[in-house]
């Protein structure tokens, strides 16, 4: 007894203490000071309440426990009691023995615990349980006081970016550092909380009016565009925020979150760095978008998607050097979707996966098809960022060509810088890799993104596809010109040929001819249509050569400004 650390206490039938052992004597006293007498010791450590609990328990049962506070010499401590009656061999009472443990370090790792899971541990913020709690009630009592509240998702702009190139330290500082302006700009009486990620919210159950939400968003957006100092550098994030307002934009906590979700989510699409309020015409396109992509997943087993070819031609010799594979969805009701539309929806639902399959399975079909029977020697087939992050695209080409026992040579994929700018050295690999079974490698829309000469120097790369948008300006503008003169000339310097898409006139032809670009593929030379109509011997009548002459005689003279010799 005396070598227990618990206090340990033995009391005669009135309460009184008659032993106490060392560790009690270190919580409570030692046993002159803390007196005895009718109640003993239980009158002084116990509040009143706890000491008729102990004594209704000792006199029904002969035992009392619970978790307790006791008015130890330190102050009150928090202790797990437990009192028994001691009888006589002849079954008199012969007093009581009380053991106690304290219990305050559970107690704080009790409540460290509940505020771990309430809080964000990087930067202390309440996390996203608390915060819908907190919604919650902020939403009670606004309904039941005709009161309004805002919800304001901030999201970081640049997170990733900072994440991935600065490293995550980085990131972990940037988080707390936009943690802490957002708390300092946060008027009293809001909640600011980290609900995720780079995602974080201010709960504002105060709202007087929209003028002044407006001015709070306006602040913080300016705020957040501010330099952070992270790993010894100046870093710019900027944020964009989603806004929604109870009871105008939703009656509920739930419909309030969501909302706020979607105004921040089309914020995003909008560019960025901005403030969206929700309103319904946002829910009714996400509805739409829900319905489609319902259909989505079931086109593919209903035989929905088909694809389309495009020829792509040489222009110095007018010949067919290849055909693209651009996707076609029928749907029963909408009629014809194009890809610009479901696309993007299917990357983000992850339906590119089996899409991507079933188009690179029905385009490897049908180049082997044509190495057999005549058509376009080369298919060329799009490739979505999303393949290579969530897929094995040189794996998926490997088992595709085998099966179809197609040449790879006849096959050719396009990819858009959103690949390069991934994971480097994976998808580095991925592409050695498809370039290892033989097939060729194109980078689409070039000249529309961030491709920097690095990239195009460290991947492997056979041809550059010259975004449609410096084609289409060719004749007008000299920019677009300068820049097609320059990707054409980047593009020979580095062994890649180049083609120009989006061509539709003779004039940019002829143009794209006196800068010595390779290839051309445009509505001018062949719209996208259904296989047959490429194949040779086919249905419909072989593409147009382009009059060689007469482009020639247009480059002469047309406003376009180029040589049509080479300098
Ligand atoms: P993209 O790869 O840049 O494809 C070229 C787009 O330009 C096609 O639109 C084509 O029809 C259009 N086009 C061709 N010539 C001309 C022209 O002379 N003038 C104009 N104004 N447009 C022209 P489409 O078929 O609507 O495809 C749009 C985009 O959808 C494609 O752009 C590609 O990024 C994506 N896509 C299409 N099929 C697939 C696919 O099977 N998989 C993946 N991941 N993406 C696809
Ligand atoms: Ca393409
Ligand atoms: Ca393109």
């Amino acid at each position: 007894v005396e070598s227990s650390g618990d206090p340990i206490l033995i009391l005669d039938p009135d309460g009184t203490p008659a032993f106490v052992n060392s560790a009690a004597e270190r919580l409570l006293g030692t046993l002159d000071a803390r007196g005895g007498g009718r109640g003993g010791l239980a009158r002084l450590v116990l509040d009143r309440r706890r000491r008729r609990e102990l004594l209704r328990g000792l006199g029904r049962a002969g035992t009392f426990q619970a978790e307790l506070e006791v008015l130890a010499r330190g102050g009150p401590l928090p202790v797990e009691l437990r009192v028994d009656r001691i009888l006589a061999p002849d079954g008199t009472p012969a007093g009581f023995v009380a053991i106690g443990s304290d219990v305050s370090e559970r107690r704080a790792t009790e409540q460290r615990i509940r505020h771990l899971a309430h809080h964000d541990p990087l930067t202390d913020l309440p996390n996203r349980t608390l915060f819908r709690e907190r919604v919650e009630q902020a939403a009670e009592n606004a309904l039941r006081s005709g009161g309004r509240l805002a919800l304001m998702l901030v999201d970081l702009d640049r997170f990733k970016e900072v994440n991935d190139s600065l490293g995550h330290p980085a990131g972990d500082a940037l988080l707390c550092a936009a943690a802490g302006r957002l708390r300092r700009l946060a008027p009293p009486g809001a909640l600011v909380a980290r609900l995720g990620g780079d995602e974080f919210a201010l709960l504002l159950p105060e709202l007087v009016d929209d003028g002044q939400l407006g001015a709070l968003a306006e602040r913080i957006l300016r705020s957040l565009a501010e330099p952070f100092a992270l790993a010894g550098r100046s870093v710019r994030s900027g944020a964009t925020i989603g806004v929604a307002i109870l009871p105008d934009h939703a009656p509920s906590p739930d419909g309030l979150l969501q909302h706020a979700d979607l105004a921040l989510y089309r914020a995003k699409a909008e560019g960025r760095g901005r403030l969206r309020l929700f309103d319904p015409e946002i829910a009714r396109e996400l509805c739409e978008a829900r319905e489609l992509e319902a259909d989505l997943h079931e086109a593919i087993g209903a035989g929905q998607l088909r694809l389309v070819y495009q020829p792509r031609i040489e222009i110095a010799s007018g010949r067919r050097v290849g055909a693209e594979a651009l996707l076609r969805w029928h749907h029963p009701a909408r009629g014809l979707v194009t890809p610009a539309s479901f696309v993007p929806l299917a990357e983000e639902r992850g339906l590119i996966l089996p899409i991507g399959a079933w188009v690179l399975d029905t385009a490897a079909a049908q180049a082997a098809h044509w190495v057999r029977r005549g058509g376009p020697p080369r298919v060329s087939v799009n490739l979505s960022p999303v393949q290579f992050r969530e897929g094995d695209p040189a794996e998926l080409l490997a088992a595709t060509i085998a099966r179809h026992g197609l040449p790879p040579e006849h096959l050719e994929v396009e990819i858009t810088e959103g690949v390069l700018l991934q994971d480097t050295p994976r998808v580095l690999a991925t592409l050695g890799r498809i370039r290892a079974l033989g097939v060729g490698v194109a980078l689409d829309d070039f000249g529309t993104g961030y491709a920097s000469l690095s990239y195009l120097r460290k991947f492997p790369l056979d041809r550059l596809k010259l975004d449609r948008s410096f084609v289409s300006d060719l004749e007008a503008d000299g920019s677009a010109r300068a820049v097609a003169r320059t990707v054409i000339e980047l593009g020979h310097a580095l062994g890649m040929r180049v083609t120009a898409e989006g061509v539709e006139t003779a004039g940019q032809l002829a143009c794209l001819e006196a800068l010595g670009c390779d290839e051309a593929q445009g509505y001018l030379t062949g719209r996208p249509v259904e296989a047959d109509a490429l194949s040779d011997g086919g249905p419909a009548p072989r593409p147009r050569r382009p009059r060689r002459a007469a482009v020639a005689e247009r480059a002469r003279s047309s406003a376009c400004g180029v040589s049509s010799r080479p300098p």
